[in-house]
């Protein structure tokens, strides 16, 4: 039997700790949030699941994912399908033939495709070499100036002629009158919340939480008093950023309540002006197809951040000098052979909670001598 210290209860943690504490392990969560659950965490206000880190819309191909998380959960049948405000006009994402009918009056995909050719063409066949040439060469102009720049330049706070053509190597268009964002096989939103899959997660007899508590404060106790310690926190701040800061962007939420049954008619609208300091207003009731108190609503605004130390680290941003920082970050980790990095900041890469509940798996597998996934 090992005594395990778990450093984070999101997703990646806590699909550890129930699957530890299964085959009969103690395992031992610290959080540093006054809650479970990390950024997955939602909150009833009024009847309305509230998303407090950001719209999480859970989506797979992998039918044994999808099963595993119905374990925790029953799933309604959400399809994400945000629409597009730019300067008052909508516009259905992702790119498809609603939105090139809207744009341009073209009924056919022939006549979408020839418009979004004509418009690339302003490139002279040139290679892209910046995020706005990438763009043109993918969709063209007027899709580029209304639904990509303004949005791309709030969201990493600089000039698309300035960053770098890989951050958009492909982008979703759809030749179909399909508003469906994602093309995975599975999606939806649990019924009642998210926080409930982590809470039955870590229902377990072996496993102890406590949150409101950092590592960092405590660092080599833990690691000297535990036989293992999986940490999802931070790995370079979990080396005091001894080789340098990795980078990551940061999100600041605004959350509304207001007396009103219906905001903005969907779950999440995209402002795609650069004018708009805001990139996202998500409207929780809609995840939910509308349930909860009918005289009340609750909205949040998302706007994008700069991070700097202290601040939460919602993205890492892999670039190619963060992935080599990275790199060295992962070798100058096997000096700390009990420790085990996972998840979305341990890893330093952007999983959704799919890939996280995978790589959670493939980690239960390898540490107990099975295999799983
Ligand atoms: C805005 C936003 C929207 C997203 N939308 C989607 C979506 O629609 N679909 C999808 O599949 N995925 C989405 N994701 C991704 C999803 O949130 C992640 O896949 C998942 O939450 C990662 O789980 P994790 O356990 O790796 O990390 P986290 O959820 O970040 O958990 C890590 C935990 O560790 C804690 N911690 C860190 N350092 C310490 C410390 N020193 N001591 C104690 N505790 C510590 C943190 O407080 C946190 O609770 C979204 C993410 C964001 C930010």
């Amino acid at each position: 039997m090992t005594n395990y210290l778990v450093v984070g209860s999101g997703l990646f943690g806590s699909t550890f700790a129930y699957e530890a504490a299964k085959r009969g392990h103690h395992v031992k969560v610290i959080e540093r949030r006054d809650h479970i659950a990390g950024n997955i965490y939602t909150k009833e206000v009024d009847g309305i699941q509230v998303h407090e880190y950001g719209a999480h819309i859970f989506h797979t191909s992998n039918k044994k994912i999808w099963d595993y998380v119905h374990q925790f959960a029953e799933f309604n049948r959400y399809t994400n399908s945000p629409i597009a405000n730019y300067k008052g006009e909508i516009y259905n994402m992702p790119f498809n033939m609603n939105t090139f009918n809207k744009l341009w009056g073209v009924v056919t995909p022939e006549e979408a495709q020839a418009k979004i050719d004509e418009q690339k063409a302003i490139l002279n066949g040139k290679k892209p070499e910046n995020l706005e040439e990438q763009a043109i060469s993918l969709i063209g102009t007027d899709i580029y100036e209304k639904l990509v720049k303004g949005y791309t330049e709030k969201q990493w706070g600089q000039k698309a002629t300035d960053l770098p053509a890989f951050i958009i190597r492909r982008l979703p268009v759809r030749l179909t009158y399909d508003n469906n964002y994602f093309n995975d096989t599975y999606q939806g939103i649990p019924i009642g919340g998210y926080t409930q899959i982590v809470e039955k997660m870590l229902a377990s007899d072996l496993i102890e939480v406590e949150t409101g508590v950092d590592f960092f404060d405590h660092k080599q106790e833990y690691i000297d008093q535990y036989d293992k310690v999986i940490f999802t926190g931070m790995i370079d701040q979990f080396f005091d950023y001894q080789l340098g800061e990795l980078e990551y962007r940061s999100l600041r939420f605004e959350t509304e309540e207001l007396d009103e049954d219906n905001h903005q008619g969907n779950a999440v609208v995209n402002y795609t002006d650069a004018e708009t300091p805001y990139t996202r207003i998500i409207e929780h009731k809609h995840f939910e197809f509308g349930q909860g108190n009918k005289h009340k609503t609750i909205i949040t605004k998302e706007y994008p951040a700069k991070w700097s130390r202290g601040d939460e680290p919602y993205y890492p941003v892999n670039n190619k000098q963060n992935n080599h920082l990275y790199t060295k970050y992962n070798e100058l980790a096997k000096s700390e052979p009990k420790v085990i990095f996972g998840g979305r900041l341990g890893q330093y890469r952007y999983y959704d909670m799919h890939q996280v509940i995978q790589a959670s798996l493939q980690l239960v597998g390898q540490e107990f001598g099975e295999k799983i996934i």
